[in-house]
């Protein structure tokens, strides 16, 4: 079967028949413009109405031998097969193209099912022999192409002038039309949106790939010296040393994320992957720098450069680090680099994890009376014989302060030793916790002298601090974080998560918002931390969620589907999720009541 589409306007197309199933190929051909002669000796009601409005010509007889040779096209919709057969073969043997319903053999012609959004038509066939299977496959195509597919297709067209007006070359074509498409069309959700103005004025502007330049044209765009996010020639980059907090997405300072989400470049450590923007837009280059305790997959030389030369491409980069980027996170040698190079950066702050993880821990680190002053060391330098050491025992000597100490795991036995040879007493609460502010946070307190048994005991793994101070004490009483009813919960659930997803967050789960398709930015999230379990409410999030079950943070004998539809239960077990519960009652507090009872 060779499928085309025919251009029927102002043709003469015969139908034979007057029943309903006549009906609709009447209809189907009228509203394409064809000049219809229907000839049946009765007609059903809307035939007659056609008839009255001049919309056909209608001739109340019965077929008469030979007469189809004098159309284009040919329908015969009879109940009677004799006559059927009569009219196929007049037309086949005229070379008129006929079509028999529920007839392939006397067809020479099938009608593919359509799913019509303006002038863009899907067409379903399978050459007459399953139409059961077509009919089914238009239903679901008919749901899934939303209506706002035609204004679209419009737009496009449109497009498509526009863009053949400018006579450029082929591949220049290509590459605009590239941008219409992928902007505009969710290929994973079947959904389109009619572009706005401005970008349909960049895409078609000298440099379409650089957002403001469709409105520079009159005056409006980046000025010389500010930096765009993609970049530009003759544009300054500007480097943003921006902090990531401690690993609670929530933690991210409101301007780390403004310019985050006006970034063109985001280099970032593995220790802020959680601080990445779920909602980050999928054109941001993403530089994954490693920077894991104990080995620098990225040589500091290299982060340096890559950081310069992205600003010297003009672009506005992000290099997002864990917690607070001059707090033991090299931020400060980055920042040489930068001004020593000539390139424009800031620093945005974050909340380091020194301040953040004892207070999630339920510690704080000062208190009246207790503890006067706190001390941020890292013990790693006191491992190297070289270098600026820690004085411990200044440190020793105070029990009126807090000690928090980052990369502490390897180096806490050394530190503890150090600290009780110059007097500290070996009773001192302390604790260690890892993976602070995180779903994933482990707390461990026991005394001083004990506490590098008790890490080791537990296979405590960076990153984690310590705390050793009288303070510790207080997280008998105040340890907050690990009480909620979902504290321990890593959910993925479809953006926007709603009010759901704001339940789930106050309830004390890490709720990982993703919007769909999913994002590159929010699979760096996902993959950052273990996930427990994945709120559907449909069988679309179902499908487009389960391409992300391969990922590292998805470990599917663990995830469980909380199902909040039937039918996104049933789509979960088709597609094979295992732990798939379904909740009835859809109501937040109830979601929340069947997460905690498990
Ligand atoms: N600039 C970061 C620190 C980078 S050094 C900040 O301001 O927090 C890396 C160390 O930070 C880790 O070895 C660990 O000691 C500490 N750290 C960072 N995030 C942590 C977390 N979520 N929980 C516990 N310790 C953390």
């Amino acid at each position: 079967m060779y499928p085309v589409t025919l251009n029927v306007t102002g043709r003469r197309c015969l139908v034979v028949g007057g029943g309903w199933v006549a009906l609709r190929k009447v209809e189907g051909l009228i509203a394409e413009g064809a000049q219809v002669t229907v000839v049946t000796p009765e007609a059903v009601g809307p035939l007659a109405i056609l008839q009255k409005n001049q919309a056909i010509t209608l001739e109340k007889r019965a077929y008469r031998p030979g007469e189809a040779a004098a159309f284009s096209l040919v329908f015969a919709a009879t109940d009677d097969r004799e006559v059927n057969r009569r009219v196929s073969e007049d037309a086949a043997s005229a070379g008129v193209w006929v079509n028999v319903a529920d007839d392939p053999a006397l067809c020479t012609f099938h009608l593919p099912a359509r799913v019509r959004r303006g002038s863009l038509q899907l067409s379903i066939a399978s050459a007459g022999e399953s139409p059961f299977v077509v009919r089914r496959l238009r239903a679901f195509l008919e749901r899934r192409f939303g209506p706002e597919w035609t204004a679209w297709i419009e737009a496009a067209g449109r497009f498509r002038g526009a863009v053949r007006a400018l006579g450029l070359p082929r591949d220049e074509m290509e590459r605009r039309y590239d941008l219409f498409f992928d902007s505009t069309v969710d290929t994973r959700q079947i959904r389109a949106r009619v572009p706005a103005a401005e970008e349909l004025a960049r895409w078609l502007s000298p440099d379409p790939e650089k957002p403001g330049t469709g409105r520079a044209e009159n005056g409006k765009g980046s000025q010389v010296g500010v930096a765009s996010p993609d970049g530009a020639r003759g544009r300054a980059g500007l480097v943003s040393l921006v902090g990531g907090g401690p690993g609670d997405a929530g933690l991210l300072t409101l301007r780390g994320r403004q310019r985050l989400m006006s970034a063109g470049a985001v280099v970032y450590d593995r220790l802020a992957a959680t601080a990445l923007p779920c909602d980050l837009p999928a054109n941001v280059g993403l530089h994954c720098v490693g920077k894991e305790a104990g080995h620098h997959p990225v040589p500091q030389e290299e982060i340096n450069a890559l950081l310069v030369r992205l600003a010297r491409e003009g672009k506005r980069v992000v290099r997002l680090k864990g917690g607070d980027p001059y707090v033991f996170g090299r931020g400060g040698e980055e920042a040489e680099a930068l001004a020593a190079a000539g390139v424009l950066f800031e620093v945005v702050p974050g909340v380091t994890s020194g301040i953040a993880v004892p207070a999630y821990a339920g510690v704080p680190p000062t208190h009246r009376q207790e503890a006067v002053q706190v001390t941020l060391l890292t013990a790693h330098e006191s491992k190297k014989v070289e270098g600026p050491q820690v004085r411990w025992d200044l440190l020793a000597a105070d029990p009126h302060a807090t000690l928090v100490g980052y990369m502490g795991v390897t180096s806490l036995p050394h530190a503890v030793e150090r600290l009780i040879a110059a007097g500290m007493n070996r009773l001192t609460p302390a604790a260690v916790v890892e993976r602070g502010t995180t779903s994933a946070q482990r707390v461990i307190r026991s005394t001083l002298a004990e506490l590098p048994a008790a890490v080791e005991r537990a296979s405590i793994e960076p990153p984690a601090l310590f705390i050793i101070g009288t303070v510790v004490r207080h997280a008998d009483t105040l340890d907050w974080f690990g009480k909620r009813p979902l504290s321990g919960e890593r959910l993925v659930i479809a953006s926007p998560g709603g009010d759901l997803g704001a339940e789930l967050d106050m309830c004390g789960a890490e709720v990982v918002e993703v919007p769909l398709p999913v994002t590159p930015a929010a699979r760096v999230v996902l993959g950052a931390l273990p996930l427990t379990g994945c709120v559907l409410r449909s069988p679309e999030e179902a499908d487009a969620l389960d391409e992300e079950r391969d990922g590292p943070g998805w470990d599917s004998s663990k995830v469980v589907a909380w199902c909040l539809r039937p039918a996104a239960a049933e789509r979960a077990r088709f597609l094979g999720w295992r732990n798939v519960v379904h909740l009835p009652d859809e109501t937040p507090g109830a979601v929340i009541r069947a997460m905690v009872r498990g």
